[in-house]
């Protein structure tokens, strides 16, 4: 089977509290997923990310910065991901123009990622968002939304994650700090501070 994951508030989330982590001490993975991640890998089966960077286009990050945070998400899922496609563009920016429009719900990386795999190789895109389903039904396959798929504890903390404008990130932390310290222990060992920015005050996770 071919699983395609979307990155942000699926495989990972930030420290701060932004839409996509803008250097790679602010990402983490969520809970249960390398856990997962692992288990499908050692199966058999291929795992390929497909993510909207629009952010790029915001001028937020650079497309270095994107490929440097994705580098560090496969190395912390001990690099499990053996593909990835990303999309650059955003609708709201007019220098867009020049990155392709082929961002979700669009279907063109998920049709692309499939192009590259044996016709008869079943497929599942995992994403957190309306327009990760909308894009896994434009390209004809299989969705799964990330809170089943993982089985996380807490649907709560996706639902936050997906609504990107509309939340406090101190309310997320504030209640999913067994989530957060669990998964600090294995993340960022070297990390200089628990926050790089600074946005949550690490005295109040112990
Ligand atoms: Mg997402």
């Amino acid at each position: 089977m071919l699983y395609i994951f979307d990155l942000d508030g699926t495989i990972r989330v930030t420290r701060s509290g932004r839409p996509c982590p803008n250097c790679m001490s602010d990402q983490v993975l969520l809970p249960g997923v390398k856990k997962k991640l692992i288990e499908l890998e050692e199966a058999g089966h291929k795992l390929v990310i497909a993510t909207n960077q629009g952010g790029v286009s915001h001028g937020y990050m650079t497309v270095l910065e994107v490929w440097q945070n994705i580098l560090q998400v496969n190395v912390l899922c001990d690099y499990v991901f053996s593909d990835c496609r990303v999309s650059y563009y955003s609708p709201s920016v007019p220098r867009s123009i020049n990155f392709v429009d082929d961002a979700k719900p669009k279907p063109d990386m998920l049709l692309s990622i499939m192009n590259c795999q044996r016709p008869e190789m079943g497929a599942v895109y995992v994403g957190n968002a309306k327009i990760d389903k909308q894009a896994a039904k434009a390209a004809d396959i299989s969705f799964c939304w990330a809170h089943e798929f993982f089985g996380t504890r807490d649907k709560f903390a996706w639902e936050v994650v997906e609504n990107e404008h509309g939340y406090h990130p101190k309310d997320w932390f504030a209640l999913n700090q067994e989530f957060m310290l669990d998964i600090d222990k294995g993340v960022n060992p070297h990390s200089p501070g628990y926050y790089c920015n600074g946005f949550y005050d690490p005295s109040g996770m112990e």
